[in-house]
């Protein structure tokens, strides 16, 4: 299927590692131009040549999200470069662990500023050009919003809220038919998700624990996989999906673990 995003103009947060990585990949594969805004450099510079290097376009700009100034920078800089966007894609965030017995409440608003205002920033300040192309944001949220996780507060509130802006948003903007979703991941393997593993003792005991309650195929989901939702929520494609929650999780959220074990999978008896 062609989505129809060549030479889409696509500011990805967070675009060079782990998730936003998968996702700036999908998008130049299909002929898009992703932007990706990170604080991390290096890994930006290294991603934009090695794309560039097999003939895809695509340009980072440095921002410290958390910062206000460096979030209209990201547009600032893609507007002067590309005259326009066609797409945003809220991704960057960090499981920063501020709980409720052990953070505070300066603490738990720094979280809220990592994981959440950006995402509105960002959103407003894209908006004049988002109605010019008619076209989509993608806000990348997570289990934790359904599921909690203990300890977490600020993240756990900041990825709710993401999912009740994507509703939010998806209403406000059906009048410049700007289409909002959101994606939902469970477990994905990345550099965020590797330092949170870590945070155990026996990271490895915990890592089999939890592939053995990821319904299919007992694995993680990849980066590309999410990469290819947001590519087609963000096409043409999807033009009829709005304000939506795009569970990509192998089943891991809303499938009955309890009645999986009696089950016997073809996958695992390598049928
Ligand atoms: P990751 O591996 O840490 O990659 C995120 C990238 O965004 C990193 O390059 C990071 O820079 C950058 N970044 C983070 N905060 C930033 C900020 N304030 N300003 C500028 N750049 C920033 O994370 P990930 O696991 O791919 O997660 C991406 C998104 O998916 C997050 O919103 C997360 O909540 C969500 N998610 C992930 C999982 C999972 O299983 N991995 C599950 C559910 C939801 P540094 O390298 O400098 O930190």
């Amino acid at each position: 299927m062609d989505l129809g995003i060549d030479q889409k103009i696509v500011i990805v947060t967070g675009g060079s590692k782990g998730i936003g990585e998968g996702i700036t990949r999908v998008l130049a594969d299909e002929g898009a131009i992703p932007i990706i805004a990170s604080r991390s450099k290096q890994s930006g510079k290294d991603l934009v040549n090695e794309l560039s290097s097999q003939g895809q376009e695509s340009y980072f700009v440095e921002a410290e999200l958390s910062h206000k100034m460096d979030c209209i920078n990201v547009v600032r800089k893609t507007i002067a470069k590309y005259g326009r966007v066609d797409a945003l894609i809220n991704n960057a965030g960090v499981n920063d662990g501020i709980g409720l017995e052990a953070g505070n409440a300066d603490k738990f608003e720094k979280s809220l500023h990592k994981n959440l205002i950006h995402y509105y920033t960002l959103a407003h300040h894209c908006l004049p050009h988002l109605i010019e192309t008619q076209g989509a944001i993608v806000n990348i949220s997570s289990k934790t919003a359904m599921t909690g996780q203990g300890g977490t507060s600020g993240y756990a509130a900041a990825k709710g809220a993401q999912l009740a802006l994507t509703r939010e948003w998806a209403v406000e903007l059906l009048k410049y038919n700007i289409r909002v979703n959101a994606i939902v991941p469970a477990e994905v393997m990345t550099p965020l998700y590797k330092k949170w593993l870590d945070t155990f003792g026996n990271p490895d005991r915990v890592l089999s624990t939890i592939l053995e309650n990821i319904p299919l195929g007992n694995r993680m989901t990849t980066p590309s996989e999410i990469g290819s939702m947001a590519a087609y929520l963000i096409s043409n494609r999807a033009r009829h999906i709005t304000g939506q929650h795009l569970y990509v999780d192998g089943g891991y959220v809303h499938l009955d673990r309890s009645i999986l074990p009696l089950r016997t999978s073809p996958l695992k008896e390598g049928k």
